[in-house]
């Protein structure tokens, strides 16, 4: 079956200065539109939406990045049923019939996944235009950064209220996640708590809720202002980066592990009686690789409601020197400390069906 990848069909994520972005913009890095200027079938459904469909199709993914997306790195890619010209023209044009033969599987579904790509609506919309953060972690900024009032933040809210009335103007029944949020913290945000505090999503049948976090603000008094949602989270997805406090020091600068191991006790409980699962990431670094097996032993035996344990490599946001880099991108050949790393990924524990190693799938050389 020929390789195939959803996102495309699947994912827009919104940025701060309204650009809107498949996937990630630097897993790929080539712009649909901007809220604020194109409607959202102009973005959705435009040339440029539908260039990288076709690339998709072609089997080129010629505007993927090879080395940042862990999908295309490690193969980990969807499939597709075997098309011709006229069925790939009933792709780009999202006009799949329900009895055709095309058929789209996930490495990560038992499902196809096929209805992403009849849906000619966005099936996630990454809500990231507020940076807001009450931590400071190295790889993703050098202050603190909360958007509470003033000019930039009476900016975010009117491109927030304009996102929010473009999807949700009047009742309908399209399948969409609102993922909360890619940019920062949903709880420590200010236009995203008011959001999830005060929005009744009620009307809109097929609507979910991602919830992206660090974790350490979804406490119990947390999870009961959201009770609206409850039944509409779909997942929750907290990036980690350390199995110790110690190193939770360094990579979630401001972060505090005893509160998050209580938050993840509450969650994990939580996901007993509702409908979503968990994610637990871990970008892995120089300071944490050697916690990647103790990681795992966490979400497998005290946490083991979670899904997925996910691993990704280390990017530069621009927060770090390319000197700086280098030192923190273990997952570099030319990296000192590298073949530690492949040590480390020999650990029998990494074959588990739950983890997700993305990138260094690819090596593991045993
Ligand atoms: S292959 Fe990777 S970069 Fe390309 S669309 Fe899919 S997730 Fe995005
Ligand atoms: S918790 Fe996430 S959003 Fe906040 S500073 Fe760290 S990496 Fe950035």
């Amino acid at each position: 079956m020929p390789k195939f990848c959803v996102a495309p069909f699947y994912i827009l994520d919104i940025k701060p200065d309204g650009s809107c972005w498949i996937c990630c913009e630097q897993w790929l890095p080539k712009p649909l539109g901007n809220i604020n200027e194109n409607t959202l079938d102009e973005i959705w459904n435009g040339e440029t939406a539908r260039s990288i469909r076709k690339s998709i199709l072609d089997g080129s993914f010629r505007y993927c990045s090879n080395i940042q997306c862990p999908a295309l790195s490690s193969g980990n890619l969807d499939h597709i049923t075997e098309f011709n010209e006229e069925e790939k023209i009933l792709i780009l044009d999202r006009n799949v019939p329900k009895d055709s033969r095309i058929e789209v599987t996930s490495p990560h579904s038992e499902t196809p996944i096929t209805d992403y790509i009849r849906n000619r609506f966005p099936g996630q919309i990454n809500l990231s235009y507020d940076h807001s953060c009450n931590l400071q972690c190295p790889s993703c900024r050098t202050k603190v950064t909360m958007v509470n009032e003033g000019p930039e933040f009476d900016r975010i809210k009117r491109m927030h209220d304009n996102v929010i009335q473009t999807l949700f103007n009047e009742p309908h029944d399209h399948s969409i996640t609102i993922n909360v949020t890619g940019s920062g913290d949903p709880f420590a945000s200010k236009v995203y708590r008011d959001f999830l505090f005060n929005f009744d999503p009620s009307s809109w049948p097929n609507v979910k809720l991602g919830i992206q976090t660090h974790g350490g603000l979804l406490t119990p008094v947390t999870w009961a202002r959201i009770s609206q949602w409850h039944k509409k989270i779909e997942y929750i997805k907290i990036c980690f980066d350390a199995a110790t406090k110690d190193t939770y020091k360094i990579v979630r600068k401001g972060g505090n592990w005893d509160q998050l191991m209580l938050n993840c006790e509450f969650l994990n409980d939580q996901m007993e009686y509702n409908d979503f699962f968990g994610i637990a990431d871990f970008i892995v670094q120089d300071h944490n690789f050697k916690e990647m097996p103790a990681f795992a032993e966490l979400f497998l035996t005290k946490f083991k409601n979670f899904r997925y344990i996910c691993f990704y490599v280390v990017n530069n946001w621009g927060t770090w020197s390319s000197e700086e880099y280098e030192k923190r991108a273990i997952w570099k050949e030319s990296h000192p400390q590298h073949k530690e790393l492949l040590e480390v990924l020999k650990h029998p524990i990494f074959k588990n069906k739950k983890i997700i190693l993305g990138s260094f799938d690819s090596m593991i050389t045993v």
